[in-house]
């Protein structure tokens, strides 16, 4: 039976697919089981990996109507190159060696020359710090050099494969735009994740699984899916919330088809589901994010998902990792 599962996911069967998301009680559990044994079989076993995100900038070219960032009024900020030093150093020597670098999309040459600054500078204080970059679309030469500058990895998620609601959400690009960025980065040579949000308004579960297919087109090092959070800073404030089953369903189909690919369990999960994040973790996910990299002055301004935003401490974290029966790692790749 399980090897029947497995094998239909693999093959990219739709029809099993479809139905493997709609999973719901005993059935459900098994798919959970089978995910959850193939992350402990994987060569990560049980290890998770525990970063830290400093969101350094919401000023943002796109106006994504998910996303909440720089709109309304906001106070726009963006760190210094100082600044951000400052806060790797501060997380450095809490002993995180993994960081993300976040922020709205910026493609002024200045915004990525000093991120490249920052990136060879922290990489010689801390060589054995990875750098997770998460900037949105830029140039094909702007990613060569953010790789030069030694970080080493990229997040650039595809948000949906769906032409049609692509542009409906993300208004100022095109799915096909988004896809040739992540396949640039992949050239450029960073490890990189993509992935969707599931519960987008006017989604469908056949969007959902041609999501699913869409990640296998790419040679991929994480791979993720958030639930939509309607976002009260965002033009999707009204809408519904992304339904958690199918959220959770589909990171274990994630984990089955990506056996060696970095699946975080994020904080979407929590929002509304108490230890939802550590469902998440029981499900074959390997990675938390602790939110601890942005000052706290200007956490307020950085709308995603939403201003209730379940922003977890590291010790949370570490307490989750071990209640799932897992261990906490500086880095996994
Ligand atoms: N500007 C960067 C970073 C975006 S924020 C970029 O374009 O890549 C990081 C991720 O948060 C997004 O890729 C998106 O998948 C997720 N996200 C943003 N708003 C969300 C929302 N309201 N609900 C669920 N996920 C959201």
């Amino acid at each position: 039976m399980q090897e029947y599962i497995i094998q239909n996911i693999r093959n990219l069967n739709t029809a099993k697919l479809m139905e493997y998301l709609q999973y719901r009680g005993e059935k459900q559990a098994k798919l959970f089981a089978l995910a959850e044994q193939i992350r402990n079989t994987s060569s990560f076993g049980k290890k998770v990996e525990l970063r830290s995100v400093i969101e350094i900038s919401n000023i943002c070219n796109q106006k994504c109507r998910y996303c909440g960032m720089g709109k309304n009024n906001d106070i726009l900020y963006s760190l210094s190159k100082n600044e951000i030093i400052e806060r790797i150093k501060i997380l450095a020597n809490v002993g995180r060696r993994t960081i993300l670098i976040q922020s709205g999309e910026n493609t002024t040459q200045r915004f990525i020359d000093d991120i490249s600054t920052c990136c060879s500078e922290a990489l010689n204080l801390y060589p054995d710090i990875k750098i997770i970059l998460c900037l949105g679309n830029l140039k094909k030469e702007q990613y060569q050099q953010l790789r030069n500058s030694g970080a080493q990895r990229y997040i650039l998620k595809f948000e949906t494969g769906n032409p049609k609601l692509h542009k409906y959400c993300r208004p100022n690009d095109t799915i096909k735009n988004r896809l040739e960025c992540i396949q640039n980065l992949i050239d450029t040579g960073f490890q990189v994740g993509t992935g969707n949000i599931i519960g987008l308004p006017n989604q469908t579960l056949d969007d959902i699984v041609d999501d699913l297919i869409l990640t296998t087109k790419f040679k991929l090092s994480m791979v993720s899916a958030t639930k939509f959070i309607p976002n009260a800073n965002s033009e999707f404030k009204n809408n519904k919330i992304g339904d958690i089953n199918l959220t959770l369903n589909f990171n274990a189909i994630l984990r089955i088809l990506h056996p060696e690919c970095l699946i975080p369990s994020t904080s979407s999960l929590e929002l509304e589901n108490k230890n939802g994040q550590m469902t998440g973790l029981m499900i074959g996910c390997n990675t938390i994010t602790v939110h601890d990299g942005t000052p706290a002055n200007l956490k307020a301004n950085y709308h995603i998902y939403s201003d209730n935003r379940f922003t977890p401490a590291e010790q949370h974290c570490r307490n989750i990792i071990a209640k799932a029966g897992l261990v906490a790692e500086k880095y996994l790749i």
